[in-house]
């Protein structure tokens, strides 16, 4: 945030309801101490926690803008594409979020019995309880391996286990990016390609995937996730999304206040030459 605006947008974020650690309530009380003036909820897969929230933002005056992230494949690798200012009441994205869902139990129980297979029984159970109803993943999986003392801790969970080509990666679950795009859509939503640098691309790969993207229906891309990202890593992405016609989008990706990189609020402000996601519901 610069020293002359007034308003601080962090347009990605995760509550308990998926694999956060605070709980809506908490979230948007810690996004206003963080200085953040506009704030999505963007859980993986779920609308649970925007009623709670959109009560807690109007009590504290802060602005809460209807979020969520949707997993799903783009040629057969896993992307993410967050939808934001959708009508939460939408039939699409509330069918969508509930096919999701459908999805995500399948998966647990997949995940579940390969871990059996390799001898580390109750893996259902004891995710289940980490996700504490909420929307379960890997994260969820993560903290049951360690609470049982089969890894010492999240990253050792993911590398030997639930990462990419481990056994706890079950392949080729999800919709594809049209698809999703398509939902947040019909609901009167922008769609938005979630951090493109994460998905280990190569340049053309990544124009491929912008391209695609376009293609789908998607308006923005995050030009900025996270409060550990580069100037030049910026710069560049800004080149590139302005090539495209995309508004650019930012938010910290913030899981839980011990994770120093996804700070609330911290991730902007978006350059000046990027055309704000908010220009399209403001
Ligand atoms: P899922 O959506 O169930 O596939 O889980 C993916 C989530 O797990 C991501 O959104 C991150 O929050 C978390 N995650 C992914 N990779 C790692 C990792 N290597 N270490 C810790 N957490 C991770
Ligand atoms: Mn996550
Ligand atoms: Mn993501
Ligand atoms: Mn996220």
């Amino acid at each position: 945030m610069t020293s002359a605006s007034l308003t601080n947008y962090d347009l990605h974020s995760h509550s308990n309801c998926s694999d956060g650690s605070l709980s809506p309530v908490e979230l948007v009380q810690a996004a206003q101490a963080g200085g953040v003036t506009h704030l999505a909820i963007t859980d993986h897969d779920t609308l649970d926690a925007l009623p709670e929230a959109n009560s807690a933002a109007a009590t504290c005056g802060l602005t809460l803008i209807n979020g969520i992230e949707f997993s799903c494949q783009w040629q057969k690798r896993g992307v993410h594409v967050v939808g934001l200012a959708f009508d939460a009441q939408h039939p699409a994205i509330v069918a969508g979020a509930k096919h999701m869902l459908a999805i995500r139990q399948e998966r647990a129980l997949q995940i579940a019995e390969k871990l059996n297979k390799l001898g580390i029984g109750n893996a259902l159970a004891g995710a289940q309880k980490a996700a504490n109803g909420g929307m379960i993943g890997r994260p969820h999986f993560a903290q049951f391996l360690v609470e049982s003392g089969v890894v010492k801790n999240f990253n050792q969970a993911f590398k030997r286990y639930l990462g990419t080509g481990k056994a706890g990666d079950v392949k080729h679950q999800w919709p594809e990016m049209a698809e999703v795009a398509q939902w947040i859509k019909d609901a009167d939503g922008v769609a938005v390609l979630a951090h493109p640098l994460k998905y280990s691309l190569t340049r053309t790969k990544l124009k491929q995937l912008f391209q695609d993207f376009a293609g789908s229906g998607g308006q923005a891309v995050e030009v900025i996730s996270g409060n550990d990202q580069t100037a030049q890593q910026t710069r560049d992405l800004a080149k590139l999304i302005n090539q495209q016609g995309f508004y650019g989008s930012l938010g910290s990706d913030f899981h839980s206040p011990g994770m120093a990189w996804q700070a609330l609020g911290r991730a902007g402000p978006l350059p000046d030459d990027v055309e704000p996601v908010w220009q399209l519901w403001s």
